[in-house]
């Protein structure tokens, strides 16, 4: 893989600080990092493999910015709002700043690589800005910063490899996540990331089974296999490579409990995916298979490259499979064109494919995407078809989870649940989320057989079947 360059930026100098470099493990003057994350599962995997780096390279990891000298965004463009709380939360640092000069502010990731150098023009206060593909070389540019130097670096550079992920310094807990395709080559009209992130880059099998035996050494049981649209993985490696086949080799290997992978796009799940639900035990049955609207009209403005007929399809044949394989979907409302009658249209696959869970966001343009320049629906329009699929969604997650009450379920253990530290959390097979009392004596990664008692919307609470 090719290096990357980051070139100076020629702007303003930041205060130029006293910076002595300390290599030592032991140095207590090591400089302070707080790296905050927004966005994908995708975005906290690059934040544990640049932390990682950092520590390698001698910085200190902290998760309070007050005691920081330097504070670094790891950021998210995929949609407006998720911009906004970014550089909010970057000018709530501003008084910060102003009693620590010299602290450093960096912006990483997809908002770096979408906004370019400018980035560093519109906020005078920011001397570091890292694009997507950076991340390995995060202790070099943040020297630099902390010299003085503004810097941006967006161009060249390259994916982070295997031996750059470090579970033991960063622990991974018992789920873990691993990149096995980054990028994206689909056109959606709306979307920023191949923009950001670049076209398809499959990970090769023994690269990603390296790092799935680091991390399940490391004490992982549960693995997420990532990408943007991961069921399309190795159609761009050579000789080409069938999904299919990375999902057995991983189910194999010694200490895995669960497997998990998303996201998956309705046009790649093809039948030999869909037959390893009913083969392979430690594979979980739920597929996260975003639809994006119900709507012919809309997925073909989208440029989905599917009907509704054909994501239908798709579903049939995920649960011809056996063993009941739930589906999670995403929903955009009010996309530019979409009619009363094609949110109706979502609104009816709602019903008809029965998700487990859906993530339903309002359409918001994106600079440079081809829909950007196509007229949305008025503001209160999108509000209330959102609210309308929301509403729809948790009426019949709710009852879905109802038809759980009085099942046995097979758990694995999280940790404690975040709302009521005396019970555990964890999710079953299907991926639902379960809280029940412990026995005494669970640990996070242990497999638990849980009576349901009661469902909401959101998750299930049960009790133990057996002991620990
Ligand atoms: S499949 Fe479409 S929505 Fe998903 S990352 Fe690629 S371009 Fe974006």
């Amino acid at each position: 893989m090719g290096g990357g360059h980051a070139g100076a930026f020629p702007g303003v100098k930041a205060p130029r600080r006293a910076f002595s470099w300390a290599g030592s493990e032991k140095n207590l003057n090591r400089p302070k990092v707080a790296l905050i994350t927004f966005g994908c599962q995708m975005n906290k995997l690059d934040s544990e493999i640049a932390e990682a780096g950092l520590l390698r390279e001698g910085f200190q990891l902290v998760d309070d910015p007050a005691e920081a000298d330097a504070v670094l965004f790891n950021t998210c463009a995929v949609r407006a709002h998720a911009e906004e709380r970014v550089i909010s939360r970057l000018a709530a640092l501003y008084p910060l700043q102003d009693r620590r000069p010299g602290m450093v502010l960096g912006i990483l990731g997809c908002m770096a690589q979408e906004h370019g150098a400018s980035f560093l023009d519109r906020f005078p206060r920011v001397s570091l800005v890292a694009g997507t593909s950076h991340f390995h070389q995060l202790g070099t540019l943040l020297q630099r910063a902390l010299a003085g130097e503004r810097i941006a670096a967006l161009e060249g550079g390259r994916d982070p490899e295997a031996s750059e992920r470090d579970p033991r310094a960063v622990p991974v807990g018992p789920r873990a996540f691993v990149a096995v395709q980054r990028g994206c080559s689909m056109g959606c009209a709306y979307c920023i990331v191949p923009s950001v992130r670049g076209p398809w880059r499959s990970r090769p099998l023994e690269e990603v089974l390296e790092e799935c035996r680091r991390v399940l050494d490391a004490g992982a049981v549960d693995l997420t296999l990532l990408g943007q649209t991961v069921d399309a993985w190795g159609r761009d490696l050579s000789p080409r490579a069938r999904f299919s086949e990375l999902l057995r080799a991983v189910h194999d290997l010694p200490g895995l409990k669960r497997l998990h992978f998303v996201t998956s796009h309705p046009l790649f799940l093809d039948k030999e995916t869909a037959a390893l639900f009913g083969e392979l035990p430690r594979l979980a049955r739920w597929v996260h298979l975003p639809p994006q609207s119900g709507s012919d009209r809309v997925l073909r403005a989208m440029r989905r490259g599917y009907t509704r007929a054909k994501y239908l399809e798709t579903v049939e044949t995920l649960r011809e499979a056996g063993a009941g394989v739930e589906i999670a979907g995403d929903f955009i409302c009010g996309f530019p064109g979409e009619t009363e009658e094609d949110h109706g249209a979502t609104l009816s696959l709602l019903e008809e494919v029965g998700f487990s869970q859906c993530y339903v966001f309002k359409y918001s343009p994106r600079p440079g995407t081809p829909a950007a320049s196509m007229e949305a629906p008025p503001p209160e329009v999108i509000r209330r078809r959102h609210g309308e699929v929301l509403a729809l969604h948790e009426e019949i997650s709710a009852r879905r989870n109802r038809e759980l009450i009085g099942t046995v379920q097979e758990v694995l253990v999280e940790g404690p649940s975040p709302r009521d530290s005396s019970r555990l959390t964890g999710r079953t097979i299907h991926h639902r989320i379960v809280h029940f009392p412990g026995l005494g004596g669970e640990r996070p990664g242990d497999l638990a057989r849980v009576r349901i008692r009661e469902a909401s919307p959101v998750s299930l609470v049960g009790e133990r079947e057996d002991g620990p």
